[in-house]
């Protein structure tokens, strides 16, 4: 990874689905449409990401992810589930301990199975800024000190919204 890319970095935070992870092949045979896993075990690494990740490590940049889980207010999984399908998704990649944002809102939840707790809108839904805000405070960083790798237009949106660099995942992950 390039010196530059990373210049003043304290922080580099990531989105999951289709960042650092993607639906197994064998799943995805059966689910096509699937992109955000339902239940544990229907994610894997993609390619470069552990090596990409550790790099990182090495380097001393700290790290967190930020994931939309809008699915948790349409009531495909709690709340609790969506925790630990992020959370495997973090062991699965080699950063366990890693700090992770969840925002399980959506506003357009419906049907039968709707959380209504989760049924609306937040700050916290990509492409607002609020888990990436939140972050830079948890961290303590200012926003040129951080950045956001996602691979969706929601992505660079919530770190236009915030104020922070973006980096699309395929470009960050091939820059190793
Ligand atoms: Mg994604």
């Amino acid at each position: 990874m390039s010196e530059n890319l990373l210049h003043n970095i304290r922080l580099a935070i990531f989105d999951i689905d289709g960042t650092l992870t993607e639906i197994k092949p064998e799943i995805r045979a059966v689910k096509p449409r699937l992109v955000t896993p339902n239940h544990l075990g229907e994610q894997q690494p993609i390619a470069g990401v552990v090596e990409g990740l550790a790099d990182l490590q090495a380097r001393g940049i700290q790290m967190a992810l930020a994931t939309n889980r809008g699915g948790v207010a349409f009531g495909y999984n709690t709340l609790e589930e969506a925790q630990a399908i992020a959370r495997e998704a973090a062991e699965l990649c080699g950063i366990p301990d890693v700090k992770i944002y969840i925002c399980p809102y959506h506003a357009k939840a419906r049907g039968p199975e709707t959380n209504h707790q989760f049924a609306k809108e937040d700050d916290c839904r990509k492409p607002n800024p609020g888990m990436l805000n939140q972050a830079l405070a948890d961290f303590g960083l200012a926003p040129h000190e951080a950045v956001f790798v996602g691979d969706k237009e929601s992505d660079q949106l919530a770190a236009e919204n915030a104020n922070i660099r973006f980096l699309w995942a395929d470009e960050f992950f091939q820059m190793i």
